[in-house]
């Protein structure tokens, strides 16, 4: 089940009461499919929601509409009932010239409202995407004016989301995660936004967790090459002239890195009968890298 269809279904759960019911209800029908005197729609891929479109439809006009199956595997819910459709708008306050232009803000009466409205917009036109994925919240719209209006409504709250018009429709989004938890919150997916919370921080964690090994591992990868060239450095040196022709203060050194050839450069160091730092033993690594490089 998709991320976007968890948090509807929780939306659907959500108690509410009249005043929010009608906010919502309009919501749902003014951004789904199709609003307009001659039909109202929606085309969804989940079941659950052309139910509760229906509901929707039945709640505001007593008429029982049934979702039907598409041949692409959608489900439809469309009325072009005149009869339906007047029972409809005069519920909503709408006449013929309001019907789908513009919110009739009289149907978001109390402040509750908002978030209910905002709860019937994201059943009708919202998708959020996975956080193991990416943080993205989108309202799809099909006019300016319902965009402008979404907008609108965003005012009364903390987040603000962003808006893009994209061949002739218009996206209403959010890409921070913060935001979308605030969002999910606000619309009453309150379970959902906790378990956004919660993927965010187990992937920040594993972010930094990757981060941190990467570097260790770059470390490691750099002190293996770095003690692999003073190796075959030291065991030319061996092969071509003995320990014995090194001065005293390099023999030491080289026979160490000959007996350990992986550690690295600050543990040799440490096992220096006199000790050194770790730049000092450096420069008398490159003395033997050098010395090794002259040899035929
Ligand atoms: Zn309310």
């Amino acid at each position: 089940m998709s991320f976007s269809l968890d948090v509807k279904n929780e939306l659907l759960s959500v108690e509410q009461n009249d005043c929010c019911r009608l906010a919502r209800d309009y919501a749902f029908l003014l951004y789904g499919r199709a609003f307009s005197v001659k039909e109202i729609a929606i085309l969804t891929e989940h079941e659950a929601i052309a139910t509760a479109f229906a509901g929707a439809i039945k709640h505001l006009s007593g008429a029982e509409i049934s979702p039907e199956k598409t041949k692409g595997e959608k489900f439809r819910v469309s009325v072009t009932d005149k009869a339906v459709l007047s029972d409809v708008a005069e519920k909503l306050g709408l006449s013929d010239s309001s019907f789908k232009k513009r919110v009739n803000f009289a149907n978001i009466a109390e402040p509750c409202c908002y978030n209910a409205f905002l709860r019937g917009v994201f059943l009708a036109c919202g998708t959020v995407t996975d956080p193991e994925k990416e943080y993205h919240l989108e309202f799809s719209v099909s006019s300016k004016g319902l965009a402008d209006d979404l907008m609108h409504v965003f005012d009364e709250f903390e987040p603000t989301p962003k808006v893009t018009q994209r061949s002739g429709s218009y996206t209403v989004y959010f890409k921070n995660s913060a935001d979308i938890e605030d969002v999910l919150a606000i619309m009453g997916a309150t379970e959902n936004s906790m378990m956004y919370m919660h993927a965010k921080v187990v992937k920040d964690i594993r972010n930094t967790v990757n981060r941190k090994v990467n570097f260790e591992q770059a470390n490691i990868n750099r002190t293996v090459v770095a003690a692999t060239k003073q190796y075959e450095a030291i065991a030319k040196i061996k092969e071509k002239i003995g320990f014995d022709a090194l001065p005293p203060e390099l023999r030491e050194i080289a026979k160490l890195r000959y007996i350990h050839r992986e550690v690295s450069n600050a543990e040799i160091a440490s096992m220096l009968s006199k000790p050194l730092t770790v730049s000092g033993v450096n420069h008398r690594f490159q003395k033997l890298i050098k010395i090794a490089g002259e040899l035929k």
